[in-house]
């Protein structure tokens, strides 16, 4: 479903990532954890194309994703081929990014109407089952500012759900929510990595969380993959040091 290949990304002179290689199957939940600035967050933006890549390449469903051909050549993609690319793909953000002046309903609806031209009707009608999966149908008519942090994060993942992608990406979706929140957004995310098989990459610091949701799990530092494996063999019985250091930190 997605194969990085001597992704490098750099910000000015700094290299985040330096030569990452990995694949994600089909379906298969994946969980990247590390320290803070070790590149988890650039990989999930680049994926979404909010950021440009430095070197390497991206497949995603079996295209290029920063590349095109042109003329048997291989050239830069164009905004039409990002665009095209972008709608395989759904992110959940850690500060939610909901459009404050408009209803929950309204969220949902606005891409599928505006970018897929999905009849409103439709729209809404798919939009109300989401909420009832997330367990917020009595919301539809209210306002962001009117719902609490975890309530906010599910109606993000109902929006995220509308446009169909076949790959989620949740970037620390629980960090900016009051603990006694964490746990409703969390069991929306099991129940959809349980009930769908949609690919999900998930960067969190939640371990226990990365623990029973992920298929394998990759263990980052400075931009590279130092390890990865199962959950039940990254959690329990480290190879690695730096892994072995970290988890005792953070657990
Ligand atoms: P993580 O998600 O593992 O905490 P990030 O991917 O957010 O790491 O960041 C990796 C490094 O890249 C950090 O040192 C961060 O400061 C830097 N970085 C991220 N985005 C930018 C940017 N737009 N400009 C400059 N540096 C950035």
């Amino acid at each position: 479903m997605i194969r990085i290949d001597n992704l490098v990304k750099s910000f000015g002179t700094f290299k985040v990532l330096d030569g990452l290689s990995f694949d994600v199957m089909p379906g298969e939940k994946l969980a990247l954890i590390g320290p803070s600035g070790s590149g988890k967050t650039t990989i999930l933006r680049i994926l979404m194309t909010l950021e440009s890549i430095s070197d390497g390449h991206i497949e995603i469903c079996g295209d290029q994703l920063y590349h095109m051909q042109r003329n048997g050549r291989e050239v830069p993609a164009d905004e039409a081929h990002l665009h095209k690319m972008r709608s395989h793909i759904g992110m959940v953000f850690q500060h939610f990014n909901l459009f404050p002046h408009k209803s929950v309903l309204e969220n949902i609806t606005l891409a599928p109407i505006l970018t897929k031209g999905t009849p409103r009707a439709k729209a809404e009608a798919r939009a109300m089952e989401l909420l009832e999966m997330v367990g917020l149908a009595d919301k539809a008519d209210a306002r962001p500012a009117q719902l609490s942090g975890g309530q906010k994060q599910r109606v993000a993942i109902a929006r995220a759900l509308a446009l169909q992608p076949r790959i989620m990406l949740f970037d620390e979706v629980t960090s900016a929510l009051d603990p006694e929140l964490v746990e409703e957004v969390l069991l929306v995310m099991k129940r959809l990595a349980a009930e769908t098989d949609m690919t999900m990459l998930l960067v969190t610091h939640e371990m226990g969380f990365a623990h029973e949701f992920a298929d394998r799990v990759l263990f980052f530092d400075k931009g590279r993959i130092v390890e990865q494996g199962p959950p039940e063999q990254i959690f329990s019985n480290p190879r690695e040091e730096r892994t072995q250091s970290f988890l005792r930190k953070i657990i």
